[in-house]
């Protein structure tokens, strides 16, 4: 752990802070790396232990024995929790809760640190940007969803303040994004729809937070989103709003690979690009009846797949058997031309393996940077919170299709095997989609990886504020 050194020379200090699950703590690390690795900074990593779930604990001890002594790890001790408040919240967003609630225990943490600058996660930003600006320390916040959603979550609580004095308070429709485009009401996160939800009273608390910030870190790329990044710097979404440093796709870490299902050399024996490979992030679940379905779909398609099965939200409870969840009989049926696991995989391995034709996602946002960043087709399945703003996204930019009539979390009707079989055949077949993919992969190289390319100034000019501070 650092002590207080001396990080007013050339080399600035960035204390990161992220919240839980890995779709937080995947960027953030990234972010860690690039920032220590590519751009001269001592880096510390906030972390609070024990972690939500096994994938968060091993990918943080991943990181420190991969980036020693670059990147460092800070302990922060919460404050007791009583989390039975909120019977039946999710872990995750009890975790923020908890994490927000101590945030006054930074001060100390970032004085001893003695901090240049420090990136707080979105989720916890409303509470850590007064506790930043009263210790001295400028605050910028890491938003780990799209820029669309960034704009979202800016204009959102404007858009309930005008609802409200409308006499429509607490009433939820189509979202107009000015300057962007309309997200309508059947793509707002399900949480929002209840205002008293805990996501949504964090949510608007951050909102109304963000324009405190010394500015906005996003992992995308103008070229992916240039409505909505453009948009936001000109303040057409929220007046005054801080700078917004889109540095994205932030580019993968890669960890020396635990392959027990062996996936990498099965990958190596398929012919190129004639994998679908399919998974639904690290934590969402998705009903018994749709898995079934879904693996019907896989089979009746009769492309070779890849899949990642998820079936609760935090991996410690998964204790299922594949062959339960699946039904009987199937992984028989479809041996030689599929490989099915349930532990974790190295995603952004798989996604740049040349036999990769097809990412079936939820498109939780890190999956679809890293489809991004290796040019690979997505088909949108969004299930929960950002994922349908993220689809758009993806159909927007090219990235690739989605069935926008599917259902999600929450929504009555399940999606038939049959349907689920006719949209992967006909998507691996359709040439335009993966070229367009292809453009997007050409497109985000570009601007992460060449040091003109617009991300990577992006950072660089981040970095300079942090130096100059
Ligand atoms: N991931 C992975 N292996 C898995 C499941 C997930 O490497 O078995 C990674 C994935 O590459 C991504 C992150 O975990 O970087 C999940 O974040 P995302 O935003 O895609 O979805 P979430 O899990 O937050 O819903
Ligand atoms: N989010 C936000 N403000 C908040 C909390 C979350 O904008 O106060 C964003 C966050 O970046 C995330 C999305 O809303 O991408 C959905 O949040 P959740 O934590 O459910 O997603 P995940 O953990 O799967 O990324």
């Amino acid at each position: 752990m650092p002590t207080s050194g001396d990080h007013s020379g050339a080399r600035p200090h960035v204390v990161l802070l992220p919240s839980a699950g890995m779709g937080h703590l995947v960027p953030f690390g990234r972010l860690a790396v690039a920032l220590s690795a590519g751009h001269g900074c001592d880096v510390s990593v906030a972390a609070v232990l024990p972690t939500v779930s096994s994938a968060e604990a091993r990918h943080l001890e991943a990181l420190f024995a991969a980036a020693d002594p670059a990147v460092r790890r800070l302990d922060f001790r919460l404050a007791p929790f009583d989390a039975s408040e909120f019977p039946g919240a999710d872990p995750f967003f009890l975790r923020f809760e908890a994490m927000r609630r101590s945030a006054p225990l930074l001060g100390p943490l970032l004085a001893t640190a003695g901090a240049s600058a420090v990136v707080t996660d979105i989720v916890l930003a409303s509470v850590v940007l007064p506790v930043a600006r009263e210790c001295g320390v400028p605050c910028y916040v890491l938003f780990t969803a799209s820029a669309a959603m960034l704009a979202f979550c800016a204009h959102f609580p404007g858009y309930l303040d005008a609802n409200s004095a409308a006499g429509r308070a607490g009433v939820v429709g189509d979202v107009d994004i000015p300057g962007v485009y309309r997200i309508p009401k059947s793509s707002v996160p399900q949480a929002l729809h209840d205002p008293k939800h805990l996501f949504t009273q964090q949510f608007v608390a951050n909102g109304r937070g963000l324009v405190d910030a010394d500015g906005i870190l996003v992992n995308t790329f103008d070229a992916l989103e240039p409505e909505a990044v453009t948009a936001l710097r000109k303040g057409k979404v929220v007046s005054s709003f801080p700078l917004v440093f889109a540095v994205g796709p932030l580019l993968p870490v890669m960890f020396p690979a635990k392959d027990p299902a062996g996936y990498m050399q099965w990958l190596d024996a398929q012919p190129a690009r004639s994998v679908v490979y399919v998974s639904f992030g690290s934590r969402t679940a998705i009903s018994p009846d749709q898995l079934l379905e879904l693996a019907a779909g896989l089979e009746a398609s009769g492309h070779r797949f890849l899949w990642v099965v998820k079936s609760t939200v935090v991996d410690r409870d998964d204790a299922g058997e594949l062959g339960d969840l699946l039904g009987h009989g199937f992984l028989e049926r479809v041996r030689g031309r599929a490989l099915v696991t349930k532990g974790w995989v190295e995603q952004e391995e798989i996604l740049q393996h040349g036999s990769v034709g097809l990412f079936v996602s939820h498109c939780g946002w890190n999956s679809v940077t890293e489809a991004a960043a290796f040019g690979v087709p997505v088909l949108a399945w969004p299930r929960f919170g950002d994922q349908r703003i993220n689809a758009a996204v993806v159909t927007r930019g090219g990235l690739g299709a989605w069935e926008e009539r599917w259902s999600w979390d929450g929504e009555e009707g399940l999606v038939s095997g049959e349907e689920v079989g006719e949209k992967i055949k006909a998507v691996m077949a359709d040439e335009t989609v993966a070229k367009k993919a292809a453009a997007v992969g050409d497109a985000a190289a570009a601007a992460a990886t060449s040091k003109g390319g617009t991300s990577y100034r992006s950072l660089a000019e981040f970095v300079g504020r942090c130096r100059d501070a």
